[in-house]
């Protein structure tokens, strides 16, 4: 029995959080939108808990407990000395180490690594799994260059990275432009430099050296258990229903795989340079080897499939006639006049396989227009759950079956699902899993937090 004086204080609480966030971290425009996000929905929890707000749990999980910035010189193939910019930010370790991937991708800055290591605090706590939140990467592009120079870099990056990192510091895996190609030149780096086999301060890497079976896919399938459960409890399912995913590196990949699995239609992917619509279904296989071994454009898919048609921009793809959009491509890819299309063609679900793929306009037309919307903190933990669960056979020197692993993710999935249904209810935003997800995740760190003081 929250009081309006209740509310009042929480809203102005916040308000002066978000005040202080845009005045200490100017310009970062991503950052301040992850921020607005959750703090906004954090108003019942805060006027319900007034403890959290004396104990300035707010403050400390907005403010990163340590930001890194390097630089990261190389050499490319024909002699020329380049520099690059590197970032590491370990957000929160009030429940594990810091985890979260490294981002390779020019729009790579503060910013961005800002946001995705916010997110990742509360992603990371949903999955149940001993993890804090924490995210780097760098400005450098993977595009184009050679294997030579992407293992220069990456040694480069690793040579300063290794002292801030270790099994029980902090944990990096992969994100956009970071594969298991770039960790294993990484992983490489970071043993060498230390002298030791240990296997737990990377996640995502080959199997033959501690990675785990499933890793690859994990997000893109986790999406789509966590879509399927949402569905589920709407009298919905995968089987017969049009898709349509944006992106087509590994977590959209995946996404489509298990979508079509499950007896959906997969209709659309995207790159950079435009979409894909292949009524009939997309051809996974064409699409791996365009992007996978070729790394052409993906306009080369009607090439060999003469009835689909190629789209001249990424966002393009949701005009689509679809029952289910799943962005897996990157954020901000999704604007409120995308939303009004997905909308106007009665889309009956949105899934966010990327992170923060949506904007805040575009998740109201779908609020507004009782459009299923899964958010990505959510939709697409699955890949920092099975780098837990990497991290765990690394340290048990055990390695588990893909059933295993996967079984583990799907109750993962299924729990997140309950446990962001549960906590909107509980906090009069019933059916709000965007707000659900946040109070989950915030609750777990907060009491965290608390119990270990300032
Ligand atoms: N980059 C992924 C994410 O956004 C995975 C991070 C990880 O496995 O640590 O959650």
């Amino acid at each position: 029995n929250t009081t309006q004086t209740d509310i009042n204080r929480a809203q102005q609480y916040v308000d002066n959080v978000f005040d202080t966030v845009t005045k200490r971290n100017p310009n970062e425009n991503e950052f301040h939108q992850a921020v607005r996000e959750i703090v906004d929905s954090l108003v019942p929890v805060l006027a319900a808990n007034p403890a959290y707000m004396d104990h300035g749990i707010l403050e400390r999980m907005v403010e990163p407990e340590r930001t890194i910035s390097f630089q990261v010189p190389w050499v490319d193939d024909q002699g020329n000395v380049m520099v690059n910019r590197g970032f590491r930010v370990q957000f929160n370790s009030a429940i594990g180490p810091y985890k979260g991937g490294l981002r390779f991708h020019p729009t790579v800055n503060a910013s961005i690594i800002k946001f995705l290591g916010f997110e990742q605090i509360f992603k990371n706590a949903l999955t149940s799994q001993p993890i804090g939140g924490g995210k780097g990467g760098s400005d450098f592009d993977p595009k184009g260059k050679s294997d030579a120079e992407i293992m220069r870099f990456c040694q480069s990056f690793m040579t300063e990275l290794s002292r801030h990192i270790g099994p029980d510091t902090d944990v990096p895996a992969g994100d956009i432009g970071v594969g298991p190609k770039e960790i294993g030149y990484m992983f490489g780096q970071y043993k060498k430099l230390r002298g030791r086999f240990e296997a737990g301060a990377l996640t995502g890497k080959g199997l033959p050296y501690g990675g785990s079976i499933g890793r690859t896919e994990a997000t893109g399938y986790g999406t789509v258990y966590f879509m399927q459960e949402m569905l589920k409890d709407n009298g919905l399912s995968f089987e017969g229903q049009t898709v349509v995913v944006s992106g087509s590196g590994n977590v959209s990949i995946y996404a489509m795989e298990k979508a079509a699995q499950l007896g959906a239609y997969v209709v659309a992917c995207s790159d950079s340079n435009g979409y894909i619509y292949d009524p009939g279904g997309i051809d996974l296989q064409t699409v791996r080897d365009i992007k996978e071994e070729r790394k052409e454009s993906l306009a080369e898919y009607v090439n060999e499939h003469p009835d689909a048609e190629f789209g001249e921009t990424g966002s393009g793809i949701w005009s689509l006639p679809c029952d289910i959009a799943l962005p897996c491509a990157t954020q901000n890819e999704l604007d409120e006049t995308a939303a009004k299309l997905l909308s106007a063609n009665n889309v009956k679900a949105v899934g966010e396989g990327a992170n923060m793929p949506c904007t805040l306009d575009a998740v109201h037309v779908f609020q507004d227009n009782d459009v299923l919307y899964g958010p990505a903190k959510a939709v697409n933990a699955g890949g920092v759950a099975v780098s837990a669960l990497e991290m765990a056979q690394n340290s048990t020197r055990l390695s588990w079956t893909f059933e295993e692993v996967d079984e583990k993710l799907q109750d993962i999935m299924k729990t997140i699902y309950q446990n962001s249904v549960e906590a909107a209810e509980r906090y009069g935003q019933s059916g709000n899993l965007a707000a659900g997800a946040n109070i989950a995740g915030f609750l777990k760190v907060a009491g965290a937090m608390v119990d270990q003081g300032v």
